[in-house]
C-alpha cells in the first residue's frame, strides 16, 4: 500500500523545504535577538559548555555527585539569565525556536520511527493533484453522478442504478487485491467518471493510483521504447503501471493500434493478474472486438476473472448539453 516512490520522494522534498526554511528563519530571528542583546549570545555559549562539563564530570570519577550539582545549579542560573535577555527584548524562547509545520515530527515525516499523520497527508494530496492535472477530478464524484439522464428508460435506469451502488461499495471496501473490473458500453455513458470516482476512494484510502487514458499510454510507451534506445533515463512506465495498487485505464481501443503497444499492455495486465492486484478498464468495444484486437489470451483471462458492468443509455454528455440549452433558452 503506498502511493509510488515518486509521490513519497516529492513529499520528502517538501518536508525538507519546510523544515529547513523554519530552521532558517529561526536562526535568523536569534541572530537578531543576539543583535540588540549581544550577552545573551555568550550566555548560550556558557549553557553549551556547562552541559558539555556534565559529561566530563561524569569521566573523571572523584565527587561526581557534588560537581553534578554545581553544574546545575549554575546551568539554571544562566538559564534564569537567558531568559530574563529575551524578555527584555519582548520574547520567549519559542520565539527564536523553529516553527515546523508540524509540531510532532519537526517537519521530518517520522516519529518515532513511524511516519507522521501530515507526511500520509501531503502524500495523499501530491496524489490529488497529480491526477488532476490530467482529469477534472472534482467534477467526478459519486455524489455528482446523477441517475436522471437514464429516467425515460426504465430498462437502463435499473442498470444504471445498480452499477452506481456496486461501484460504490466497491470504492468503499477497496483493497490491495480487489478485483479488477471491465465497464463497457458506449460514449458519454458515464464510464470514466465513476473510474474516477473509484480512483478518489482509493486515493483517500492511501492507496497509490494510476489512471491513464490507453492513447496517451500508449504515446507513452511507444516514446519510451525509444528513448531507451537513445539511453536516456528511461521513465519505466512499465514498472509503475504494473506495481501501482490500481490501474485504471481508460478507454481501451481508442488508441492507435500497433503491435508493440499490445504486447506492452498485455504484459502489463498480465503481470497485474499475477499478482492479484486490481485493474479497471472501460472499453467501447464489446468482447467480439476485443479479441479481434488483443492477444486471445489476455482477453478471455481478462473476460473470465473481470467483474463486467455493461453501462446503458443515451450518450449523457449529449443530454446535459441539451439540458443547459434548455435551461437557457428557459432564463
Ligand atoms: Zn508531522
Amino acid at each position: 500500500m503506498g502511493y509510488g516512490n515518486k509521490i513519497y520522494q516529492s513529499a520528502m522534498e517538501e518536508l525538507t523545504r519546510r523544515r529547513q526554511a523554519a530552521e532558517s528563519a529561526a536562526r535568523d530571528r536569534l541572530e537578531d535577538f543576539y543583535a540588540r542583546q549581544p550577552a545573551a549570545r555568550e550566555v548560550k555559549a556558557a549553557m553549551a559548555s556547562n552541559a558539555a562539563g556534565a559529561a566530563k564530570v561524569v569521566l573523571s570519577g572523584g565527587d561526581v555527585r557534588s560537581e553534578l550539582e554545581k553544574l546545575k545549579q549554575r546551568g539554571a542560573a544562566l538559564s534564569v539569565e537567558y531568559d530574563r535577555l529575551l524578555a527584555k527584548e519582548g520574547l520567549t524562547r519559542a520565539d527564536v525556536a523553529p516553527r515546523y509545520a508540524c509540531p510532532h515530527c519537526r517537519d521530518t515525516g517520522f516519529v518515532d520511527g513511524r511516519m507522521c499523520t501530515c507526511l500520509k497527508n501531503l502524500q495523499r494530496s501530491l496524489a490529488y493533484e497529480k491526477l488532476n492535472m490530467d482529469v477534472p477530478l472534482e467534477r467526478c464524484t459519486f455524489e455528482a453522478f446523477s441517475l436522471e439522464y437514464y429516467r425515460d428508460d426504465p430498462r437502463a435506469y435499473r442498470q444504471m442504478s445498480g452499477i452506481l451502488a456496486a461501484c460504490k461499495e466497491y470504492a468503499a471496501k477497496f483493497r490491495a487485491d480487489s478485483p479488477s473490473l471491465l465497464f463497457w458500453g458506449g460514449t458519454g455513458l458515464g464510464k470514466t467518471h465513476l473510474s474516477l470516482a473509484i480512483a478518489q476512494a482509493a486515493i483517500e484510502k492511501g492507496f497509490g493510483v494510476i489512471y491513464s487514458s490507453v492513447q496517451s499510454l500508449a504515446v507513452a510507451l511507444e516514446r519510451e521504447r525509444f528513448d531507451r534506445r537513445s539511453e536516456e533515463d528511461p521513465q519505466d512506465t512499465g514498472g509503475q503501471l504494473v506495481s501501482c495498487d490500481l490501474l485504471i485505464l481508460d478507454d481501451l481501443g481508442a488508441e492507435f493500434p500497433s503491435n508493440y503497444v499490445n504486447a506492452s499492455l498485455a504484459n502489463i495486465l498480465n503481470a497485474r493478474m499475477l499478482a492479484n492486484r486490481p485493474t479497471l478498464i472501460s472499453t467501447n468495444l464489446n468482447a467480439e472486438e476485443l479479441e479481434k484486437r488483443y492477444s486471445p489470451r489476455v482477453c478471455s483471462r481478462i473476460m473470465g476473472t473481470y467483474g463486467k458492468m455493461e453501462f446503458l443509455g443515451r450518450d449523457i454528455r449529449i443530454d446535459r448539453r441539451k439540458h443547459q440549452n434548455a435551461a437557457r433558452q428557459n432564463l
